[in-house]
């Protein structure tokens, strides 16, 4: 597993090259990283696999702000006060990260695909 490829990932940058020019807005991300001119949508449904890093994402933040809201107020917790917060999270985090899940996605794909097909060479993707 290519660790570095996932850590540009966690980083918001380029999982190959590490470059920092890759979204074109906050919502659009490239076609082509800036620097090295590594395609990132490499096939239809690409993206899906950022859906899962971002439901991943809202499942445990849900979690920590449910059972932590739990733990800090009970025996009586304000389930009223719980729900805003927890829907609030559930609403606004994906938002928030959608940069970030994409990046993490490509980071991880990365880096298993230069685990598993590219061991100690780069990729060999279109440019
Ligand atoms: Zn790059």
């Amino acid at each position: 597993m290519d660790a570095r490829a996932l850590a540009n990932g966690v980083r918001k940058r380029c999982p190959l090259c590490g470059g920092r020019d890759i979204f074109a807005s906050y919502f659009t991300i490239r076609e082509r990283c800036g620097s090295c001119e590594l395609q990132f949508a490499r096939e239809d449904g690409y993206w899906l696999g950022a859906m899962v890093v971002a439901m991943t994402l809202v499942v445990v933040a849900f979690a920590a702000v449910f059972l932590g809201g739990l733990a800090l107020t009970w025996p009586d917790p304000p389930w009223t006060g719980l729900l805003i917060v927890t829907a609030g999270v559930n609403l606004l985090l994906p938002i928030l990260a959608y940069p970030w899940c994409m990046t993490v996605w490509m980071g991880l794909h990365h880096a298993v695909v230069t685990s598993d097909r590219d061991e100690g060479t780069q990729p060999r993707y279109d440019r």
